[in-house]
């Protein structure tokens, strides 16, 4: 459950968490009419920092260009409402959720005279994927996003409605995770995670083509994978391939990196997070937790307690 906090961002304003609601005849309510930002605060000994908080407030632009909502602040006064809503705050390590809504106005599908809401909350939170050290997933029934249909690189409330039906159906078989295929039944991504495998040494991620989300984690992991010196590959990955993977992974801002110890009950190399997941993640880490210098410019520091 959610851990409440004082305040919450809306339209330029601070204002208490309980007066953050909207009215159930929002376009939102009834369409998925929203695009949001899931993004980290961590703490560090040096005080607190938030991870990649222009590559995420970005996204959140360019979701809401893909659905022509017109955001009236810029990528600078976005960044700036995040600081000051975790300032106001003063809650770190906190997960923080910006989201941008049609709400009260219009009630027909086309939303031209539905206003746009934009909030910011912020909130305590700790690690997503459970299962211990590494997470017995399933590969899902159900696809993620066919190209052409619902827009898999914006990052949109009515998405979920897709990663909800892999979610829960893993969570019924007993799985921690699902993942998807695409529709030609490559892999694509868990329900909010995206996916990598490890073969002889070389690391693999599925292309943005196969309906991927732009994850900003996936960003860091190939960017860190590079300076380790890895062979990174970005290519379609079939199925079978997870199977007889060295090492396979998820990332996210939830899941941080999250090794896979078994998929569909094949186990996955030893059934041990393999040694190169360990790398990156002890560089992921190290940055995130302010362990390691940040040499590639992905900490905004905040100012709590
Ligand atoms: N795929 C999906 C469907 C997601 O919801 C997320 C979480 N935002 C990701 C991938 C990972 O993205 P990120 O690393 O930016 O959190």
């Amino acid at each position: 459950p959610i851990q409440p906090t004082s305040k919450i961002w809306h339209n330029g304003n601070l204002i208490p968490w309980e007066s953050a609601t909207i009215h159930v005849m929002s376009h939102v309510v009834h369409y998925g009419s929203s695009v949001f930002e899931g993004i980290r605060c961590y703490s560090q000994p040096q005080g607190a920092a938030v991870f990649r908080l222009p590559e995420h407030m970005q996204r959140l632009i360019d979701s809401a260009k893909i659905y022509r909502m017109a955001l009236p602040y810029s990528l600078d006064e976005l960044c700036a409402a995040v600081v000051d809503t975790i300032e106001a705050n003063g809650v770190a390590p906190c997960y923080i959720r910006p989201i941008a809504l049609r709400g009260y106005g219009e009630i027909g599908v086309n939303p031209k005279g539905s206003p746009i809401d934009i909030y910011i909350a912020n909130y305590p939170w700790g690690k997503y994927v459970s299962g211990g050290d590494a997470a017995d997933v399933c590969v899902s029934s159900w696809n993620r996003l066919a190209p052409n249909t619902m827009p898999a690189l914006a990052k949109a409330g009515a998405n979920y409605m897709n990663s909800q039906l892999i979610r829960m159906e893993a969570d019924t078989n007993g799985y921690a995770e699902g993942i998807a295929l695409d529709v030609n039944g490559y892999v694509s991504e868990g329900s909010g995670e995206n996916v990598f495998i490890i073969r002889n040494g070389v690391l693999y991620t599925p292309p943005l083509s196969n309906s991927a989300l732009s994850g900003i984690t996936r960003d860091s992991v190939l960017t860190i994978s590079r300076h380790l010196g890895l062979t990174v590959i970005e290519q379609t990955i079939p199925r079978e391939l997870l199977y007889i993977a060295d090492e396979v992974f998820f990332t996210g801002t939830a899941a941080e990196v999250s090794p896979i110890r078994s998929i569909d009950r094949v186990v996955i190399g030893d059934g041990k997070p393999g040694e190169i997941t360990k790398r990156i993640a002890d560089e992921f880490f190290g940055i995130a937790n302010g362990l390691k210098p940040d040499k590639f410019g992905w900490l905004t520091p905040v100012k709590v307690g």
